[in-house]
């Protein structure tokens, strides 16, 4: 999909056309204004008769918005994106547009958990039944199709395991049965991971995490084919109408104009963590696919381009211990999100009795970090020495 003269993401991110409309400004104006007139009538009814590309009411095209996601759109090699209110408003709309009653999706279970529930629960008051599947093993994937399957829905890597799945197959496995294929690309980021170059259908971020990177904002977007998203347009775009505030989307398009720079930095950090973790006493396992010894490193180089800065870990320590690790931290802030410039720890106990620490690395100086968790070790009597 990819057009080989276009720029490179770095180029994109920074450069806007020049605007005559508007002095030449440097950034592009934000269009704060809910609708648009027209100076004869006849103009108002074209403009309407071309609903999805005119520009009429803020609940449908906006300028401000439609730069970020002409961006956007380049940045993930698709045709057209939409952006929304939250990740949530993205997941849910995209999902919409794909199922009616009847019809069954297959999910991975790794998925991000208000995305399971509105499957699981949400979905299923309209006859829409969603089966959860083991997604780093694709045979689960293949196994748990049936004749009305009519959604994938794929997060890769998901956001507290880290587990990958195989994208060239489960795009192939959806054509083959007539279904779509959304996927979750939140970590990866455009920079590390542009799914719709093997075959899926819809890209959605939650862009509240790395495209923001300030932790100051909240919102997601849809990208794929022109068609696909022409008609979300008409549809749920409009009709459920989360949609993004233009002043959001200039503060999200600041955000955009470092996410290469920022990206390149989390990686290091997050390896340099990872590595860290990885020879320290009483980690069981480390879970960051970036790692040479990361069981889907393999799956991970053949499909992505880098990796990040969120990671987990597992320890033999007990998880009361760890509580009192996490309050000596002084650099980690305690908090869920992730994305911005802080670095924070989040533990999550899971159905087995079994534990994960998820931590995420901010642009902090690593070397601070790594002293700040041996002192945290140490604190608890299980440092090093
Ligand atoms: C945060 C997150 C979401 C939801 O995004 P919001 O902007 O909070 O609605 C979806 N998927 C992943 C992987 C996330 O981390």
């Amino acid at each position: 999909m990819r057009d080989p003269m276009s720029l490179n993401k770095e180029t994109i991110v920074v450069h806007d056309p020049h605007d005559e409309r508007h002095y030449g400004a440097v950034s592009f104006p934000v269009y704060q204004n809910s609708l648009f007139t027209f100076k004869t009538h006849e103009e108002l009814e074209s403009a309407l008769h071309h609903e999805v590309s005119s520009v009429i009411y803020t609940r449908g095209n906006n300028p401000t918005v439609a730069l970020l996601e002409e961006k956007l759109t380049k940045l993930e090699g698709g045709e057209q994106a939409r952006c929304f209110a939250s990740g949530m408003a993205a997941i849910s709309t995209a999902i919409l547009s794909v199922v009616r009653s009847g019809d069954h999706i297959v999910c991975v279970d790794g998925a991000y958990g208000p995305a399971k529930k509105f499957m699981e629960q949400y979905l299923s008051k309209f006859n829409v039944q969603t089966s959860f599947v083991d997604g780093k093993i694709y045979e689960q994937i293949e196994a748990a199709v049936q004749e009305n399957t009519r959604l994938i829905y794929l997060e890769s890597p998901t956001s507290l395991s880290f587990e990958l799945q195989d994208l060239r197959k489960c795009a192939a496995l959806a054509e083959q049965i007539g279904a779509t294929t959304i996927i979750d690309n939140t970590w990866a980021t455009p920079m590390f991971q542009n799914p719709l170059q093997y075959g899926i259908d819809l890209v959605v971020h939650s862009m509240t995490k790395y495209i923001s990177g300030h932790s100051d904002l909240v919102g997601g977007v849809i990208i794929g084919s022109q068609k696909h998203m022409d008609e979300l347009f008409t549809n749920e775009f409009q009709l459920l109408g989360g949609i993004l505030h233009p002043q959001s989307a200039a503060i999200f398009m600041r955000g955009l104009r470092t996410l290469p720079l920022r990206m390149q930095k989390h990686e290091q950090n997050g390896l340099l963590i990872a590595s860290y973790l990885n020879t320290r006493p009483h980690i069981i396992r480390v879970n960051h696919p970036g790692l040479p010894d990361h069981p889907q490193h393999d799956l991970f180089k053949s499909q992505m381009l880098g990796s990040n800065s969120l990671l987990s870990f597992e320890t033999d320590i007990s998880m009361d211990r760890m509580r009192q690790w996490a309050n000596s931290l002084q650099l980690f802030r305690k908090g869920i999100s992730w994305g911005g410039y802080e670095s924070l720890v989040y533990m999550k106990g899971q159905s087995d009795g079994t534990f994960v620490v998820r931590l995420y690395i901010g642009l902090e100086e690593p070397d601070d970090l790594i002293s700040d968790m041996e002192q945290a070790f140490d604190s608890i009597g299980c440092g090093m020495k």
